[in-house]
């Protein structure tokens, strides 16, 4: 990491700067994202620009969004040869994506990113819930979380973030990244993930996001019931009698926790009360 020791950077923990230093790595992320001249590629967290470089290889436009302004000398370094970049030096979660992505109309907007961990499901489900059409998420994150993303009812990862990845699109985790493959290692695994997003949702409901305040009432309290849950939680405050009575309507067991209810469950649930 010759450029590490140039710029006398040191790996900031409470930015997750874990620098992906593995070559073939790096680039079976391009390749899963399928990334081409058409495409406008928001890359978050671009660090010491390596994937940064990479994409800007293949893709029409690449914006870069980087939170520690440390970096920025070493991005223009590192991007100088490359006229198709842009790095914009901000806070992710307080950045208008919306006018991020609509600078280059007619490409296709995609995202890929080594995340910083701390702050992996604010970003994916801001992604997600966003107004930008994104036509697919391509990101490292902590081998769990991609877990997350994937797994359906009946298992302990299942819960308010797999649904939400689930309703918007569809989960494919590509490849495991070991420790080794960073600079410092995490203290966790990785894997690289592909959501390809849906242009029409899987399930049909009438208020996504009523929808959604349901489902994260039901997992906020896992071992209750979804009626108690329902009832419990003060933004949704849902008598516990209805529930029961729309679970049953639904054919579903009144006595059911929310962890065992599918999507489609779910937006029926959700109409009916
Ligand atoms: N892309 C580089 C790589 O693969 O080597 C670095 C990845 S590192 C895991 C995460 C990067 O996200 C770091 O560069 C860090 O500074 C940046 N970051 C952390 N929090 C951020 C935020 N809120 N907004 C934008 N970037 C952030």
């Amino acid at each position: 990491m010759n450029i590490v020791r140039d710029h006398n950077i040191k790996a900031q923990k409470k930015f997750g700067q874990n620098f992906l230093t593995d070559d073939n790595v790096l680039d079976q992320i391009v390749e899963a994202a399928g990334v081409c001249v058409d495409d406008h590629v928001i890359e978050i967290g671009p660090g010491l620009g390596t994937l940064t470089a990479r994409l800007a290889e293949k893709a029409g436009h690449v914006t870069a969004i980087e939170i520690d302004r440390q970096m920025i000398p070493v991005l223009d370094e590192v991007l100088a040869d490359y006229d198709n970049t842009r790095v914009i030096c901000a806070d992710v979660l307080k950045t208008d994506m919306n006018e991020v992505a609509s600078a280059y109309p007619g490409e296709n907007v995609k995202v890929v990113a080594n995340l910083p961990y701390y702050i992996t499901t604010p970003i994916v489900t801001g992604l997600l819930e966003s107004k930008v059409r994104y036509k697919s998420i391509t990101v490292m994150v902590q081998t769990e979380v991609a877990e997350r993303m994937q797994t359906g009812p009946g298992s302990k990862d299942y819960g308010a973030l797999s649904l939400a990845v689930q309703y918007y699109s569809k989960p494919r985790i590509i490849t495991d990244v070991p420790p080794e493959s960073f600079y410092p290692m995490p203290g966790v695994g990785s894997s690289v993930i592909r959501l390809e997003l849906y242009e029409e949702p899987p399930v049909k409901v009438n208020d996504p996001d009523r929808m959604f305040g349901i489902i994260k009432a039901s997992f906020m309290q896992r071992r209750k019931t979804l009626a108690n849950s329902l009832q419990n939680n003060p933004d949704t405050h849902i008598p516990r009698e209805k529930t029961e009575e729309a679970l049953s309507w639904l054919g579903l067991d009144p006595m059911i926790r929310g962890e065992a209810l599918t999507l489609e469950q779910f937006a029926a649930l959700s109409d009916l009360l």
